[in-house]
C-alpha cells in the first residue's frame, strides 16, 4: 500500500477508538487540534489534508475555511448535516460517509425503542428492581403486532424498518420527497395525513435544514392519544418543545428517542417523563457495525489518497 504517514489528518471530533488508532498507524494524525491550543493549530492547519469525524459533528464553512489545503471530509455515519456541504463543494473538497453498513442496527434500534415504548419494558425491569410486583401488577400496555406504522422517511433504513415491521404483521405506510413506486406500503406527501393514519410513527429522514420540525404540534395531534413517536433520526426533525407539551398533555401516548435536539443534553421535563424511552444516540452503536462503518470511513480516506474512485461520496459530491 502507499505510504500515507505523511498526509495530515485532523480528528473533529472525539472517534471510535478502533478507527482512531488506524488513523493513527496510516497517517500524521491530528485529535481534534482546532478545539484545543490555537497556537499549535495555526501551525498544523495549512498542511491538513483530510477532516475525519462522526455523524453527529460540526464541520462548518468556518473550519473549512481555515484548512487551505483540505481535499477530503469523510464522516464516519450515514447523516452529514452538520458538515458544511456547500462550503466543502465550493472549495473541491470531497465529502464521504457510510451509508448501508449501518441500516440493520439503526433498523433494529427503531424497532427495539417501538416495542420499549408500547410495552413499557424499560418501566416493567424498574417494577421488578423496584420490588413493586410484591404489591400487585403492572398496568396493561399497547399492542404493537398488526398495528399501523407510517414511516417518515422511506430511504436504506426506512425500508429496513419496514421490512422488520412485516414480520410484526404491521400494515405499513410512509412520507418521503417522492413515492416509491416499486415497494407496496401506501405513500402519504403529507405526514400529517400519514400520522393520522398511525398508531406508530417512526421517524428515520435525515437531519438538516430541509427537514428541521418537520414532526411538529399539528403531526404530534394527528398522531392522536393513543399513538406513538420512535425518533432515530436526528433531533432536529422533530419540535422538541411541542413534542414535550403533547407528551405531558397526553395529546399523544408515549415517544422512544434516541435522538434529542441539543445531545447530549437532554431537557429534564422529558426526562420525568415515565412514557418515554429514551437511548443516548446509540442507532448504529454496536461492536460489529461501529466497525463496519470505521472499515468504510478509512476506505474512503484511503482511496481518495491512491488515487482511486471513492467508495462511497454524498450525492451532492458524486
Ligand atoms: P436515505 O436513504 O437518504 O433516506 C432518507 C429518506 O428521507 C428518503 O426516503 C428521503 O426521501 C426522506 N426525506 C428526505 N427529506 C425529506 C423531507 N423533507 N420530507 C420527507 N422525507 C424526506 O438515508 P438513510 O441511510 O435511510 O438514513 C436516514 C437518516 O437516519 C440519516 O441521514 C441520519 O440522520 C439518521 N441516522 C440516525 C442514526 C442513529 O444513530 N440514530 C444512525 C444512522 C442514521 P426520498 O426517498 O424521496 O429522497
Amino acid at each position: 500500500m502507499s505510504d500515507l504517514s505523511s498526509i495530515d489528518v485532523l480528528a473533529a471530533a472525539r472517534l471510535f477508538p478502533a478507527y482512531q488508532a488506524h488513523l493513527e498507524k496510516t497517517f500524521r494524525f491530528h485529535d481534534r487540534l482546532h478545539e484545543g491550543d490555537a497556537a499549535a493549530f495555526a501551525e498544523v492547519a495549512p498542511r491538513i489534508r483530510a477532516v475525519a469525524c462522526g455523524g453527529e459533528s460540526k464541520v462548518p464553512g468556518a473550519l473549512i475555511e481555515r484548512l487551505p489545503a483540505l481535499e477530503i471530509i469523510s464522516v464516519f455515519g450515514v447523516g452529514y448535516d452538520g458538515v458544511d456541504v456547500a462550503a466543502a463543494k465550493a472549495r473541491g473538497v470531497m465529502v464521504t460517509h457510510t451509508p448501508n453498513v449501518l441500516n440493520d442496527e439503526v433498523a433494529d434500534t427503531a424497532i427495539g425503542l417501538m416495542l420499549c415504548a408500547a410495552r413499557q419494558l424499560p418501566a416493567a425491569d424498574r417494577y421488578v428492581r423496584e420490588g413493586r410486583w410484591l404489591s400487585g401488577p403492572m398496568p396493561l400496555s399497547r399492542k404493537v403486532s398488526g398495528a399501523r406504522l407510517g414511516i417518515v422517511g422511506m430511504g436504506r433504513i426506512g425500508q429496513a424498518i419496514a421490512q422488520r415491521a412485516l414480520a410484526f404483521g404491521m400494515t405499513i405506510a410512509y412520507t418521503a420527497r417522492s413515492a416509491k413506486a416499486e415497494l407496496p406500503y401506501a405513500y402519504h406527501a403529507d405526514v400529517v395525513a400519514l400520522a393520522e393514519a398511525s398508531d406508530f410513527l417512526v421517524v428515520i429522514t435525515p437531519g438538516g435544514a430541509g427537514t428541521r420540525h418537520l414532526v411538529n404540534a399539528r403531526v404530534l395531534e394527528a398522531l392522536g392519544p393513543d399513538g406513538i413517536l420512535v425518533n432515530v433520526a436526528r433531533g432536529s426533525v422533530v419540535d422538541e418543545q411541542a413534542l414535550i407539551e403533547a407528551l405531558e398533555r397526553g395529546t399523544i401516548a408515549g415517544a422512544g428517542l434516541d435522538v434529542f435536539a441539543d445531545e447530549p443534553r437532554v431537557p429534564e421535563r422529558l426526562i420525568a417523563l415515565p412514557h418515554v424511552v429514551l437511548a443516548p444516540h446509540i442507532g448504529s452503536a454496536t461492536v460489529a457495525t461501529r466497525q463496519a462503518m470505521a472499515d468504510l470511513a478509512f476506505g474512503n480516506l484511503r482511496a481518495h489518497f491512491t488515487g482511486q474512485p471513492l467508495l462511497t461520496p454524498v450525492p451532492e459530491c458524486r
